[in-house]
């Protein structure tokens, strides 16, 4: 079968596509074959070699794919060759035609859920979820901002923090995200290239400030996060590429807190229960995976490129 694989750690042209055998299922493995993989930022700084997950070389990318169940090996119950499946993690990489995954990373894709969709499932809406629901506690009523609406995670909490019953506001930097942004369910919508855009913010609070912030960009909008909360608000880290100073009195006087976690560290019990509410979503048709751009496999390097430039709208899939 085909597969991206990486040889050395470096830039997008290091993702080559080779030839590499099919993978065969051992007790508690199920084989997956792949009709989209996801691409997410995390994938980038992998490949680069900058990330804390340093895999051992050569590695195929991709946590996220969906296909069809090709063959199980022996205990295998949850599922059998035909069904259709997303992954959350596998053992090979989903950039491939086929995947390798443990029973327990391949998980029930509604109906109503394309393939490209099912890509876009795990990374981010597994965020959007426990950003949500385990670390900021949401509340129905309570205000959320989605620091950057337009991308993977964005559009799933958008959907998300609708469905909860918050009162959501979004960012984005183009014309096509910030009507992405509207259309996925942001009551209002910010442009955070243009300068002064937290003032309209804040007066879209009435100066009383936000609840949640989901945060996409910590090291460039920590600092001023802090003064667009509400009394006991919370800024909730998910996406960051640098460092920052932040003034904690920000914190103080509003018995504000910073929250921050990566979806590796979660608990199986969280996982279990992110998946549980994930399902159910897709399937009532409340959580509905925005693809962006469909890239062919062969052109891994391109996606790789091309998540890392301005201008998100859903997410980019690559189709083996
Ligand atoms: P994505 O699809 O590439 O989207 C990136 C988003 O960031 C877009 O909405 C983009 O908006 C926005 N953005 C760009 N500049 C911004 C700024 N100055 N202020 C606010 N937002 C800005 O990526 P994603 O999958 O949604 O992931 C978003 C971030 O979260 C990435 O850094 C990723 O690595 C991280 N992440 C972390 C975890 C975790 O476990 N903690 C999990 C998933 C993702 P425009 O393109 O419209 O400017």
């Amino acid at each position: 079968m085909k597969a991206i694989l990486v040889r050395e750690f470096g830039g997008p042209e290091v993702l080559k596509l080779e030839e590499v055998p099919t993978p065969k299922p051992t007790a508690g493995q199920v084989v997956v074959r792949i009709h989209a993989a996801g691409v997410n930022p995390y994938d980038t700084y992998m490949r680069a070699g900058t990330y804390a997950v340093k895999p051992p070389l050569p590695y195929t990318p991709g946590s996220d794919g969906a296909g069809i169940v090709e063959a199980v090996g022996e205990g295998v119950q949850k599922v059998k060759p035909g069904d259709r499946v997303y992954t959350a993690k596998t053992v090979t990489g989903a950039y491939a035609e086929c995947t390798l995954a443990l029973e327990e990373q391949v998980h029930s894709l509604p109906k109503k859920i394309n393939f490209g969709q099912g890509a876009g499932v795990w990374v981010p809406y597994g965020t959007a979820y426990h950003a949500l629901h385990h670390s900021a506690q949401a509340r129905a009523s309570e205000t959320v901002l989605v620091h950057g609406a337009s991308g993977g995670v964005g559009t799933a909490a958008l959907q998300m923090g609708c469905t909860m019953g918050l009162s959501v506001l979004g960012t984005a930097s183009t014309q096509k995200g910030l009507e992405l942004a509207r259309r996925e369910g942001a009551r209002r919508v910010f442009d955070h290239s243009k300068a002064g855009y937290q003032e309209e913010i804040l007066k879209a609070t009435s100066g009383r400030g936000v609840d949640i912030i989901l945060e996409m960009l910590a090291n460039v909008n920590l600092a001023h996060d802090l003064k667009l909360l509400a009394p006991r608000g919370r800024v909730i880290v998910i996406g960051n590429r640098g460092e920052v100073t932040i003034n904690p009195r920000e914190l103080m006087g509003r018995h504000a807190s910073i929250r921050a976690f990566t979806l590796w560290g979660i608990t199986p019990t969280e996982e279990a229960e992110i998946h549980a509410g994930l399902i159910a979503g897709l399937a009532n048709g409340t959580l509905r995976p925005v693809v962006g751009k469909e890239v062919p496999l062969a052109e891994a390097s391109r996606a790789h490129k091309e998540i890392l430039e301005p201008g998100a709208a859903g997410k980019i899939v690559l189709i083996p």
